[in-house]
C-alpha cells in the first residue's frame, strides 16, 4: 500500500441485525479495490474507547463466507466507555496512532448518534491530546478532521433518510413466519393469538407484519388507538369469526401506547379478549428470534449497496466535510447530512412523548403512511353489514404464476368489500371471461390465501381476444372494469383493452419484475429469495474443494433477477440479457476465477440470466469455465427452473401484494377510473400510473422494458467478489469514478 493509502475503519453497534456481515465486507472491500486499507473495530465503539483496543487490519480474505452469516463479526456492544468523553478522546487517539481519520459506522440511531458526537467533537479531543503529550502536533495536523460515514443498522427500519435499514427484511421474514405457524395452530383449536413485535417506538415492523402475516388487528406507536379501541378490536375479532375465520392474531408493537401515552401490553390485550370475547388467547413474543436467522436476500442487497457506497466515498480523495448517512431511496443509494436525520429522529422522540402522532406520521415520511393506512384497512375489511355493490370488477390472471398473486387478490377482495367494489374471479384469463368463466369471490372465499403459492385463480396463456368481444362479455355479466395479474402478458391484454371505455389496472405480478412503469413486482423477491438459498445450500457443502457455481435465473429478457441474485449471492460475474457477451469474454472469465483460486478463493458464484449468453445453455457454460478453469474447481448447477415460480410469498411481496391491491380499489372507486393504469412502485412509493406513462418505458414489439436501472448495480456484485487487480472491468470503473457509481443520487457534498 502507498503511505497515502486512504486507512478505513468499519464497525458495528448496538442492537444487531441480520446482513450487517454483507455490509462490512462491502465496506472492506470496496476500500481495497479502492486502494485504501480497512480496519475492523471489534465490539462496537468498546474496540477504541474501552480498556483495551481492538482495531485489526481487515484483508479480502478476513471477509469471506460472512455474506450470509447472521449477526456481525465484527461483534457489537453497548459501549458506556463511548458515553464520556474520555473514552470518546481514547479513540480518538488510538485512531490517530493508526493514521485513521476515516470511520464507517453501521447500526441505529443511538450508535450513529454516538458517531455524529464523535465527529464534531474530533478536533477538540485531537488538541487535548496533544496538550497532554499523547499525540504529537504534527500527527494533530495530518488528521484534523474525522470522516464519518454512517449506514443504517436496525431491524426496527426507525431511522428517517432511508426507506429501509439492513436488517428489518430478515426480521419482518421471523415475524411472519412466526405468524404463519401461530396461525396453522391456532385454526386448529379456533384460538385467538396475541404477538408482540419488536421496534421500540417504531410499528413498522408491527405494521409490516400484519399487513404480510394477514393478521385482524394492529396496534402501533404512531397511531395510537380511539379511546374506545378495546370494544372496537373486539367488534372487528367478533365479526371476523362470525364472518368464518377459524381464529384471530393481533398484533401488537413493543412501543404501542394510547392517546395518554400508556403503554399497551400484549397481556393486557389478551384480557381485554378473554374477558370481553371469552376467546381462548394466548401471548406470543418471538423476541430475539426476531434478529436471529440467515440475512434475506432482500438485506443482502441493502447492506452490500451501502456498503459499497460507504466504502467508496470513505476512500476517496473526495471524502465530505460533515458526517453523512447513507440510505436508500426506492432504487438509489442517498446520501445526506446525518445530522439532518437524527434531528428528525430526535423530534420524533419528542413528538411521541407529548403524543402528536400526526407529527410523528409526517416526519416518517410517505411510504411509511401508506404501509400504516394499508394496514388499517386491511384489518378493517370486514364483511360489510349491508352489500351496497357499486362496481363489479374482474380479476384475472395472465402467463407464468408469481408468488404472491393470492395475497394480491385476497386484499383486491378484503378491501374492494367495504368500498362497494364486488371481485369476480374469471378463471383462464381474458379468454375465460369471454367465455363467461367468471364467479364472486366472497370475503370467504380468501380466507387463508394471504400465504399460499401459485395462484388459486387459473391463468389464461395471453391469448389475443378482440376488443369486441370483451366489451360484450362485461356487458352480459354486468362487469364495470379489469384487474389483470401477471407480467409482460398482462401488459400485452391490456394493451389490447386500451380505448374500450372501462377501466383495467395492470397489477404487475411476476418473478421477472419485467414491468414496464415499476421499480419491482409481486413475486420476484421470493424468486430472489429461492435462488439465493439454493446457492447457499452449494457454499455450505464447505471449502474441503473449490468450487464454482453457475446459478440459472428465469427473468427472459431482464437482468433484474439474474443481477439483484448476484448481488445478494455474492457472483463473481452475472450474465445479463441487457449485455453482449462474446465468448473470449467467457473464457477470460473463467481464467481470472482460476487465478482467484490460485490467490486463495474457494467458491465463485455465476449468475445467468436464463436468455443472456444467447443460444449458449447453461450446460455449455458450465464445460466453458471447466476448461477455462483448467482443473483448478469442480463445477456445479444451480438451475431452480419451475421451482422459482412457486413456493410460498415472501414478507416483502405479501406487503407489496397489499399495497398495489389497496391502490388498485382506491383507484377503481374514483372518479377518475376510466382507461388502463399500472400500479407501480417507483421511488419507494406505490401509485396508479396511467398506461400513457408507462408505455414511454415499454418496447411493446420487443417485450421488454426499456429503463433497465439494476444494469449499473452488476459491477457492484463483481467488485464485491473479485479481488482487486482481478479485472480490468473493475479497474476501469473505480478509475472512471472513484466517489461513485454510475447511475444513483450519490452525489458527494463539496468537502
Ligand atoms: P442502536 O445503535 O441500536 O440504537 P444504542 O442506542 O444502544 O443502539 O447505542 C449503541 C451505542 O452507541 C451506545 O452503547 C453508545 O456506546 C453509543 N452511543 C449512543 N448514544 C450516544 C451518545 N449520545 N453519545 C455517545 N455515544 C453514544
Amino acid at each position: 500500500m502507498s503511505p497515502s493509502a486512504a486507512r478505513v475503519a468499519v464497525l458495528t453497534s448496538g442492537g444487531d441485525a441480520q446482513a450487517m456481515n454483507a455490509a462490512v465486507r462491502a465496506v472492506v472491500r470496496t476500500v481495497l479495490h479502492a486502494g485504501g486499507e480497512a480496519f475492523g473495530v471489534h465490539e462496537g465503539y468498546d474496540g477504541l474507547a474501552g480498556p483495551e483496543a481492538d482495531l485489526r487490519p481487515l484483508g479480502w480474505d478476513d471477509v469471506s463466507r460472512i455474506l450470509d452469516r447472521g449477526g456481525t463479526v465484527l461483534g457489537t456492544a453497548r459501549s458506556e466507555a463511548f458515553r464520556q468523553r474520555e473514552g470518546r478522546r481514547r479513540a480518538a487517539i488510538r485512531l490517530v496512532q493508526n493514521r485513521i481519520d476515516r470511520l464507517v459506522v453501521i447500526g441505529g440511531d443511538g450508535s450513529l448518534t454516538g458517531a455524529l458526537r464523535f465527529h464534531d467533537e474530533w478536533p477538540e479531543l485531537v488538541a487535548d491530546a496533544v496538550e497532554a503529550g499523547e499525540l504529537t502536533a504534527s500527527q494533530a495536523q495530518q488528521h484534523a478532521r474525522l470522516t464519518v460515514l454512517g449506514v443504517p443498522g436496525s431491524i426496527d427500519n426507525d431511522l428517517p433518510g432511508t426507506d429501509v435499514a439492513i436488517g428489518t427484511d430478515s426480521a419482518l421474514r421471523q415475524i411472519v413466519d412466526a405468524i404463519d405457524a401461530l396461525e396453522a395452530t391456532a385454526s386448529s383449536h379456533q384460538r385467538t393469538f396475541v404477538v408482540e413485535v419488536m421496534g421500540r417506538n417504531c410499528g413498522y415492523l408491527a405494521a409490516a407484519g400484519a399487513i404480510a402475516g394477514g393478521a385482524d388487528y394492529v396496534l402501533v406507536p404512531e397511531a395510537p388507538p380511539e379511546p374506545q379501541w378495546p370494544e372496537q378490536m373486539c367488534e372487528l375479532l367478533a365479526a371476523g369469526r362470525s364472518a368464518g375465520r377459524r381464529n384471530s392474531v393481533v398484533v401488537v408493537a413493543e412501543g404501542a401506547r394510547d392517546r395518554q401515552g400508556d403503554p399497551i401490553t400484549v397481556a393486557a390485550v389478551r384480557a381485554l379478549i378473554e374477558d370481553r370475547l371469552g376467546d381462548e388467547t394466548r401471548i406470543s413474543v418471538p423476541g430475539h428470534v426476531q434478529r436471529g436467522g440467515t440475512p434475506s436476500a432482500g438485506d443482502r442487497i441493502t447492506a452490500s449497496l451501502l456498503g459499497h457506497a460507504a466504502g467508496r466515498l470513505a476512500a476517496t480523495g473526495r471524502r465530505p466535510a460533515d458526517a453523512q448517512l447513507l440510505g436508500i431511496r426506492g432504487t438509489e443509494v442517498t446520501i445526506a447530512p446525518l445530522r439532518d436525520a437524527l434531528r428528525a429522529a430526535g423530534r420524533i422522540a419528542e413528538l411521541s412523548t407529548t403524543g402528536d402522532s400526526a407529527g410523528v406520521r409526517a416526519l416518517r415520511g410517505a411510504a411509511f403512511k401508506d404501509l400504516l393506512a394499508t394496514s388499517t384497512a386491511m384489518v378493517r375489511a370486514l364483511p360489510p353489514a349491508r352489500r351496497e355493490v357499486t362496481r363489479r370488477i374482474a380479476v384475472l390472471v395472465e402467463g407464468d404464476l408469481a408468488p404472491g398473486m393470492n395475497a394480491a387478490v385476497r386484499a383486491l377482495v378484503r378491501l374492494g368489500l367495504p368500498a362497494g367494489v364486488q371481485l369476480l374471479r374469471a378463471d383462464g384469463g381474458l379468454l375465460g371471461l369471454t367465455q363467461g368463466r367468471v364467479e364472486p369471490l366472497e370475503w370467504k372465499s380468501v380466507c387463508g390465501w394471504a400465504s399460499q403459492a401459485g395462484s388459486q385463480i387459473i391463468a389464461g396463456d395471453a391469448v389475443a381476444v378482440g376488443g369486441a368481444a370483451v366489451v360484450e362479455a362485461l356487458q352480459r355479466q354486468a362487469i364495470d372494469g379489469i384487474v389483470i395479474l401477471g407480467g409482460w402478458p398482462a401488459f400485452a391484454q391490456a394493451a389490447r383493452l386500451e380505448g374500450l371505455g372501462f377501466p383495467v389496472v395492470v397489477l404487475p405480478a411476476t418473478i421477472a419484475a419485467d414491468v414496464p412503469g415499476s421499480a419491482s413486482s409481486v413475486g420476484a423477491d421470493s424468486a430472489l429469495n429461492w435462488i439465493v438459498t439454493n446457492a447457499d445450500r452449494i457454499r455450505h457443502l464447505g471449502t474441503s474443494q473449490v468450487r464454482c457455481v453457475i446459478a440459472e435465473t428465469a427473468g427472459r429478457t431482464c437482468g433484474y433477477l439474474p443481477t439483484l441474485t448476484g448481488i445478494a449471492g455474492g457472483a463473481v460475474r452475472v450474465y445479463a440479457p441487457e449485455e453482449d457477451v462474446t465468448a473470449d469474454d467467457i473464457r477470460s472469465d473463467a481464467r481470472r476465477l482460476a487465478d482467484s483460486v490460485g490467490a486463495g478463493q474457494r467458491l465463485g458464484l455465476v449468475v445467468r440470466g436464463e436468455q443472456a449468453l444467447g443460444e449458449l445453455t447453461t450446460d455449455e457454460l458450465c464445460r466453458a469455465f471447466d476448461e477455462g478453469g483448467e482443473g483448478r474447481f469442480t463445477m456445479h448447477q444451480v438451475v431452480p427452473g419451475q421451482t422459482q415460480f412457486g413456493g410460498g410469498p415472501s414478507p416483502a411481496d405479501r406487503l407489496l401484494a397489499a399495497q398495489f391491491a389497496r391502490c388498485a380499489v382506491v383507484w377503481l372507486t374514483s372518479p377518475m377510473s376510466t382507461g388502463v393504469v399500472v400500479t407501480a412502485i417507483r421511488g419507494g412509493l406505490v401509485e396508479a400510473v396511467p398506461w400513457d406513462e408507462v408505455r414511454g418505458d415499454a418496447d411493446l414489439a420487443a417485450g421488454r422494458r426499456t429503463d433497465t436501472w439494476w444494469a449499473d448495480l452488476a459491477v457492484i456484485s463483481e467488485a464485491l467478489s473479485n479481488r482487486p487487480g482481478t479485472s480490468s472491468r473493475l479497474r476501469d470503473e473505480f478509475a472512471r469514478s472513484p466517489g461513485g457509481f454510475a447511475r444513483s443520487s450519490l452525489v458527494v457534498p463539496a468537502g
